[in-house]
This record gives structure tokens, sequence and C-alpha cells, in this order.
């Protein structure tokens, strides 16, 4: 898990979404920097926000990953009661997963007291759960309107899976095995798990049952049935949207298995504000404005990674360290932010995969030594591979510059030639 040494700790309790007590008090604000979907829903117009997180409306603009800091920054100014920073599309964030991990470090660098969220088809979350822990995002939503194939495949009209895709129960399958593996992955992390369900009335209207035992037994900890909206030039526009005594009668039923929620506003994807006191519209130029700034160079990687033995020196060849140290410049000093756990040994090429994943946020890693396989990796991922021996400090100043580390700079000997000090379980 990712440590920081001054990292406030995180109230848990004070998401509105997941704690209908405090909706008046703490509210949340929508990045919107998920622009694409994966997966095709029936009730689902791209020209409009995603049904999944519901409301009609389409976002009214799309977020960098830097863009999407900035606004956070103006909007907790603006209104400090914004407790939880979600994402939630207007596509799928792990359709986007990129801009998606970027956003949360960003936010999770910057502001460790918010609460960070998400909601997702979970079609492609799957590989990113393991990171987002060590980001303490904390609340993920899975919308889930079926565990019956059958009924999947009358929902979706294409599951996209990389670049194929699949259509009718196939895709279904799929989809749902996606699902429920990330359910039970994400339950395996310690993270709290909400279950969407649209409720489509002739479709799955008598199987929400069903879908709230399955997700009992995964361990989910909250659904929200919502009604679907019919949306205009959609398959199922012509449907019409279950009325409330429905949804009462549905929620009460799925109750026996679930804590079911009742507040949900249907919020758009560029949502703000709290549930009582929506903020959305007052919000909007900051928004817009924030959309046309130029990109903030650095921004995405405002971090070194060191792998050091007492944290002083650069004296730890990188297969050998169970952790890094993850430093950031302020002002004319830095500060150490965290520790990070690396992926454990003997995966090969997945584990260094693993570690560029880690450090999507670091500009540079300095280190002792490294093979060839993971410097690879890290320099074609963005990382800037420095290899020295000498006080961290003197490092990072060269890094922060611009300047080569070559001054502090040993002479590096490969693994091979039998100049590393590990054990050579590492770097292969
Ligand atoms: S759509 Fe519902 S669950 Fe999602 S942030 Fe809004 S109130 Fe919370």
């Amino acid at each position: 898990m990712t440590t920081t040494n001054s990292q406030p700790v995180k109230d848990y309790s004070r998401h509105p979404c997941f704690n209908a007590k405090i909706k008046g008090q703490y509210g949340r604000v929508h990045l919107p920097v998920a622009p694409k979907c994966n997966i095709q829903c029936n009730f689902c117009n791209r020209k409009y926000d995603c049904v999944n997180e519901s409301r009609p409306g389409v976002t009214s603009t799309i977020l960098s990953p830097d863009q999407a800091l900035v606004y956070m920054e103006k909007v907790l100014d603006k209104e400090p009661r914004i407790s939880v920073a979600g994402i939630a599309g207007p596509g799928d964030p792990f359709a986007n997963p990129e801009e998606t991990m970027t956003t949360m470090r960003l936010i999770s660098g910057k502001f460790p007291e918010t609460i960070l969220c998400l909601a997702s088809n979970g079609m492609g979350i799957g590989p990113y759960i393991e990171e987002l822990a060590e980001l303490n995002v904390s609340h993920v939503t899975i919308t889930v309107n079926a565990v019956d194939p059958s009924i999947g495949a009358k929902i979706y009209s294409f599951i996209k899976d990389g670049k194929i895709v699949y259509h009718g129960v196939q895709g279904a399958t799929l989809l749902l095995e996606r699902q429920l593996a990330a359910i039970a992955k994400l339950k395996k992390f310690g993270i709290t798990v909400k279950i969407n369900t649209i409720v489509i009335p002739g479709i799955n209207d008598q199987h929400v049952e069903a879908i709230a035992a399955k997700m009992k037994e995964l361990g989910a900890d909250l659904l929200n049935c919502m009604a679907m909206f019919p949306n205009v030039g959609t398959p199922f526009g012509e449907l019409p949207q279950p009325g409330k005594e429905q949804m009462a009668g549905i929620r009460n039923v799925a109750e026996k298995y679930l804590p079911q929620m009742r507040h949900c506003t249907r919020c758009r994807a560029d949502a703000v504000g709290l549930l009582d006191d929506d903020k959305t519209e007052e919000f909007r130029g900051c928004l817009s404005a924030c959309a046309t700034l130029p990109k903030i160079e650095g921004v995405t990687r405002p971090y070194v990674a060191v792998s050091t033995n007492e944290g002083v020196l650069v004296n730890q060849h990188l297969g050998e360290a169970e952790k890094l140290q993850i430093w950031e410049q302020q002002g004319d000093s830095f500060r150490l932010v965290a520790e990070r756990e690396t992926p454990e040994a003997g995966g090969g090429v997945r584990r260094w995969t693993a570690l560029t994943r880690l450090l999507g946020d670091c500009r540079a890693l300095l280190t002792s030594n490294i093979g060839e396989t993971p410097a690879t990796l890290l320099q074609e991922s963005g990382v800037k591979v420095a290899v020295m021996n000498g006080f961290i400090e003197e490092g990072l100043e060269a890094i922060y510059a611009g300047r080569e580390v070559n001054a502090y700079k040993g002479r590096r000997k490969s693994c091979a030639e039998g100049g590393c000090s590990g054990t050579g379980s590492g770097c292969s």
C-alpha cells in the first residue's frame, strides 16, 4: 500500500452516496476525464452522459488530467465541503485508463484527504485494482444489470475487448465474467463496492433479486437500483420508465440481500456540489475555463522514485528494492511523499510492466543499478532511468533542473558482470 509520511487520515464516512446521513454536509465533484466507452448499452445515447451513472444531459466538457487537477483546486477553494472526487464518465473510466489513473494519482498526491471514487461497467478495471488500492481509492461502483448472459444479451448491443467486438450472449458472458472477477478482487483489496443496477421494464425488472443475491455472495456493500431513463433514439427509448411504486417494491426485495441506496440523485458526469445542494450550474464557467487551459508540462509526472537502503543515499539495486521512495520538489527543497511497495519478485516481464504502472506519476527513477528489461520498459513508459551512487538530494536536484546525473554516477556494472550487490533474484 502507498503510505505517505504526512498524509492526513481520510474520513471515509464523508462519502455522501455511501452515507446518507451526511449528504447535507459533504459533497462530491465528478471529474469528466473519460470520454470513451467499451460497451454499448441499449438505453444509452452517446450524445448524452452515460446512463450507468444516470441523468440525461451532456457533460458540458472533457478535461485532461492536468486540467482536472486545476479544476479540483478551484472547486475546493470555493466549496470546501467537497469531500469526494470521482470519475464517472461520461464514458467508462477504464476505456480511458491512462487519463483515469493519471487523474487519480494527481488528486491523491495533491489532496490526500479527499476520498477517491470511481464508477465503471467493470469490463476493464481488473488490471488496475492493485494500483487503485495503493492510491487509496476507497469507493468503486460497478454497474451490473444482469447475472444471466441471456438477459445481458438483451441489454448490451456490443462489448469491446481491446480491438475485438463481441455481440449477444458471447459479449454478455465476457462482460459478466469481468464484472464478477472485478468485484471479488476489489473486495479482496478492501475497497467499498456499490453495485448500480439499471432497472429496465420487461428486460431485467424480474431479475434484480438474482443480481442482489449474487452481489451479496461476492461481498458487495451497497446496491443502488436505478430506474432506466428512456433516451429517445435508443433501442430502449420506447420502454416506459419504471414508476416509484415498482422501484420501491424492487428495492424492498433486494434489501433482503444488501443495503439499498435510496438517495441517489442520478448525477451527471460533471456534477459538483452536495447531493442536496447541487452546484453544477454554478461551476459551469469554471469547468469550461479549465478545459481551455494549455497542457501543463510536468504536472502529470510530478514525482521521482528512488531506490535506497536508508533514505539518504541512492545505493540500492532496483531488483532488490522491496519499496521505492517517492519524492517531490517543494520550492527549493524536496519532500518524501510516499513509499510504494514494488511488485513481487519472480514475475518476469509482468513484474516490470506492473512497476511502470506504479510509477506512472514519476518523471524519473534514481537507482544504483538496474537490469536491461526494467530499464527499457520504464524508459518506454516515460520514466527517465538515472543510474547513480550518491546523495538522493543531489540526484533530485539534477533531475528537477533537467540535468544529467552523470556527475554522481558510479561505474555501472551489469548484473552479469558481478557488479550487482544483490542476490541476482531481482532484475532478470
Ligand atoms: S449518481 Fe448517485 S451514486 Fe453517483 S455520485 Fe451521484 S448520488 Fe452518488
